[in-house]
């Protein structure tokens, strides 16, 4: 089930310059392009546009060349957007309020306390956040899915939360169910529909008439649950995806 927000597109890859720096650069080879250009998106990271034949050495040897640049714009953006990380959770879907403390001697999770061990690195901070939270995710949502299959009588073969930039959920053809951790953050009532749309998916692998069907007979706000989740990711933090964005090693 597709998270229909406007940055919900494959991190671009990575690339590492020479002196060391890791940079996110998404290649495109275009027909129309005549040279090779670069172009910063603060959301996305680099772009470079080039001609269709264009070998991978002359990008290499583009982007070592416009490295000062590259280094320069990429420190000031992680500057200016590195995420500010939260003292306390609200997560309507575990229905409660968690206070994290970043001064842990290890990562821990308990009723209401998130312990983190950042050693005041940001970067492991936000990796501790983001492991606690695809936990509790777990947590709460495999006993919730186990539920419903239950009671409308679907058989699914595992669970996993993971953090995903551009959906609710998915469904494999072995029954395997993957859910988005930042459910957490939206209600219950929607995180039921996302576990109904993927239980569903158990029987039918496609959104076919049969499938909306079932759909609306196992949720009877089937429609406006869709139109409430593509309009939740507003609300959604912006750190629970700027992980996937920040380079791995110092500038
Ligand atoms: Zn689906």
């Amino acid at each position: 089930m597709k998270l229909s927000h406007p940055e919900a597109a494959p991190a671009p890859a990575l690339h590492t310059l020479a002196a060391g720096t890791n940079i996110p650069v998404e290649v495109r080879r275009l027909d129309r392009a005549r040279r090779l250009r670069l172009s910063f998106r603060p959301e996305r990271g680099f772009l470079l546009t080039c001609p269709t034949g264009t070998s991978k050495a002359a990008i290499t040897v583009a982007l070592e060349q416009a490295g000062p640049w590259l280094r320069r714009v990429w420190t000031r953006h992680r500057l200016e957007a590195a995420p500010e990380l939260p003292q306390h959770l609200h997560l309507p879907a575990a229905r409660g309020t968690w206070r994290v403390d970043y001064q842990a001697r290890r990562n821990r999770l308990s009723a209401d306390l998130l312990e983190i061990s950042a050693n005041s690195d940001p970067r492991r901070a936000l990796a501790g956040l983001r492991a606690l939270l695809r936990r509790l995710a777990k947590l709460i949502f495999l006993p919730r899915a186990t539920q419903l299959a239950q009671q409308h009588g679907f058989v699914f073969t595992g669970l996993s939360c993971g953090l995903q930039r551009s959906r609710w959920g998915s469904c494999s053809s072995q029954g395997l169910i993957r859910l988005n951790s930042v459910l957490l953050f939206v209600e219950p009532a929607l995180v039921d529909h996302v576990l109904l749309h993927e239980l569903a998916h158990t029987r039918h692998l496609d959104h076919s008439p049969a499938f909306r069907r079932l759909m609306r007979e196992l949720d009877a706000d089937d429609e406006a649950h869709q139109r409430a989740l593509g309009d939740a990711w507003r609300d959604l933090p912006t750190w629970w995806w700027h992980g996937g964005c920040l380079p791995s090693g110092p500038p």
